[in-house]
């Protein structure tokens, strides 16, 4: 009997070992790593480069699972990030600011000072203000350069607004990298899309996180065609509410053969861009690249 409950116990510590020993082991990856966060229904996107850059794009709509799933990617001992990207001021996109501006050293701040007195965000500023952190009022056509080979070019604030909500002065942002270049819409919708198609900016690019989760409203066929991306990723809650995506824009996707990855269905996605070949994706529940 002694016998058997020595063994449980030295099973235990084993399995304990190797979990802890797992989860601090440093994940060794070449390249740049973008991971679309599982925050429910919201963005967070995180962005790492070889040299140890790091930016994140929206906190998501809750902080505690932001700050769950940033120590999931984020090496051990990391606490904090180089830039934050708030696209618009909806609660999906910035729920998770307040926290994490108490949890980590945050560099910068960079949004568009159209929503600057919406709700939520004079909030974040004056806390950011207190901090003493840099806040970067985006202007078009900005590249902003993480490191050498990777930018981050800002497609929006259109010069002249196209609506008055928050979802479409999101800040389109196209990262772009040796091998390869990714779009991330925020929540604008088709009325931006058709705007940068009118304006001509440089659309295309391999990977596209679509506009609005998938919403009805967004990604167009014009819009995706001259996209054309292999993969499109979308962040929702399992079961929302909203219905996201929208089943005619998962049909315009499978139409142009588009693979669309969403983190309602696939956990976790990861991004990895090696430095001289084309980018992979692979996920939590399913390993599979375009
Ligand atoms: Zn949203």
């Amino acid at each position: 009997m002694r016998c058997i409950f020595a063994s449980v116990i030295v099973s235990i510590l084993c399995i304990l070992t190797t979990n802890i020993a797992l989860a601090y082991l440093p994940v060794q990856r070449v390249g740049v790593s973008v991971d679309f966060l599982e925050v429910g229904q919201g963005d967070a996107i995180l962005l790492q480069t070889p040299t140890g850059r790091r930016v994140l794009i929206d906190t998501g709509p809750k902080s505690d699972v932001l700050l769950e799933e940033l120590s999931r990617v984020l090496p051990p001992f990391v606490n904090a990030l180089d830039m934050v990207f708030l696209t618009h001021s909806d609660q999906d996109h910035i729920g998770g600011t307040l926290a994490l501006l108490d949890h980590m050293e945050v560099g910068e701040i960079v949004l568009n000072d159209e929503v600057e007195q919406r709700e939520g965000i004079r909030e974040i500023l004056a806390k950011a203000q207190r901090k003493g952190i840099t806040v970067t009022h985006a202007r078009k056509d900005q590249d902003l350069r993480v490191e050498v080979g990777v930018y981050l070019d800002l497609l929006t604030p259109l010069e002249t607004p196209v609506a008055p909500d928050a979802n479409n002065h999101s800040l389109v942002l196209m990262l772009v990298l040796p091998t390869d270049r990714l779009l991330l819409m925020g929540d604008a919708e088709e009325i931006v899309e058709k705007a940068l198609l009118k304006e001509g900016s440089p659309l295309r690019a391999a990977f596209l996180k679509g506009g609005h989760h998938g919403s009805k409203t967004s990604s167009g066929s014009n819009f995706l065609q001259a996209v054309s991306p292999k993969a499109v990723t979308f962040q929702n809650g399992v079961n929302n509410t909203y219905g996201h995506p929208s089943p005619e824009v998962l049909s315009r996707l499978a139409a142009l053969g588009m693979t669309v990855y969403n983190t309602s269905i696939d956990g976790g996605i990861h991004l990895q861009c090696p430095p001289k070949t084309p980018c992979t994706i692979t996920t939590e529940h399913r390993a599979q690249s375009p």
